[in-house]
This record gives C-alpha cells, sequence and structure tokens, in this order.
C-alpha cells in the first residue's frame, strides 16, 4: 500500500490558526470567492437594482458591461489542495452570447478561450484590476477556468509555476486578516 502514496500528492490536515484573532479552522481555507465584479461597486449602490442584471456567474450592468465568474486555480506545489479563486472577468457582449447560447452545450468545451480584463482584486497580488484573462470553457455545470496572460505579473508568475504551502498559507493569513478586521 505504500506504493500508493506516491501517486497521490500528500494530504495535509493540520488544524490552521488565524494569526490575527486565534480562529481554529480544521484545515486551512484554501477557497475564496467573491459574489460580484468589482465593477458593481462603482455602481451608486441606489441604482444597481435598476442598472444590474445580477446571476450567480453572470452579470450585466446597464445591458452594456458584460461580466461572468471562472475559477483561477493556483497549483500548490507540495499539497493535495490548490489556491483557488472564484474571480470575475469582463467578457464581450458577442462573447456572453456565445457563452448563454452554449451554456448546456457538452461541446462548449470545445470553444476556443474567450478574452477578458480581471474583475477582482486578487490579495496579497497587488493590482489585479483589469490584467489581461482568458476564459476556458469546462463541462456543463462548471464555471470557466481563468489563466492570468498579463506579462510580468506576479499573479501569472506564480499560477505559471505554482507555489509552495509555506507560501499559500502567507496569502491565506493576509486574507483572513483582512476578513476578520471587517468583521
Ligand atoms: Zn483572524
Amino acid at each position: 500500500m505504500k506504493l500508493f502514496s506516491l501517486f497521490r500528492k500528500k494530504t495535509k490536515t493540520f488544524p490552521y490558526k488565524c494569526s490575527c484573532c486565534g480562529k481554529i479552522y480544521d484545515t486551512a481555507p484554501l477557497c475564496f470567492g467573491t459574489d460580484f465584479p468589482d465593477y458593481y461597486l462603482s455602481i451608486p449602490p441606489q441604482e444597481r437594482e435598476q442598472r444590474i442584471e445580477l446571476q450567480q456567474s453572470l452579470c450585466v450592468v446597464d445591458k452594456e458591461q458584460f461580466f461572468h465568474r471562472g475559477r483561477l486555480t493556483i497549483s500548490v506545489i507540495n499539497n493535495a489542495e490548490n489556491l483557488i479563486f472564484d474571480v470575475w472577468t469582463s467578457i464581450s457582449k458577442k462573447n456572453f452570447e456565445t457563452r448563454v447560447n452554449l451554456w448546456e452545450d457538452p461541446l462548449r468545451t470545445d470553444h476556443e478561450p474567450y478574452f477578458g480584463w480581471l474583475q477582482t482584486i486578487v490579495p496579497a497580488y497587488g493590482n489585479t484590476l483589469n490584467i489581461k484573462t482568458i476564459a476556458t470553457e469546462q463541462s456543463v455545470g462548471l464555471i470557466p477556468e481563468i489563466r492570468i496572460i498579463e506579462e510580468g505579473h506576479q499573479l501569472k508568475v506564480d499560477q505559471d509555476n505554482g507555489i509552495t504551502y509555506e507560501r499559500a498559507l502567507e496569502i491565506v493569513d493576509k486574507i483572513l486578516q483582512d476578513q476578520h478586521q471587517k468583521n
């Protein structure tokens, strides 16, 4: 049975303690997300209901700005779980319509990736708004995989190369501190 472990990454299940408040997690949380694109916040709250159509993974503002939600994965080299951010990117009107039309189509995975500008602040990565991305369709039921293609950006470097578990924990710690200080 020992051989079996060679074919799998090791699973770490150490409890995780938030450095700001001491809150204990069974394991370090490695998946984060936002419910809407950053652009949403630029619309005055009293106008949002009228101007914004927001679904779980799609958002349209003023019938002319289109956004969709995707999954940005950063490989964690020495850990079973990767670091995941569910993020929003812009998408052209034409591609938005294509996505909606292909929503239930199993062959949508054959479609070429959609270009977009990142619309989510990814913590610990400086300014990530409006950097270049592509979104690749996944099987029906899954949101697209987001790939950062902005040359020279640390987020692209880390997505291309992966990061260590220790580095992932530094990022997680920063996110939790921000969250816990807001509450
Ligand atoms: Zn905390």
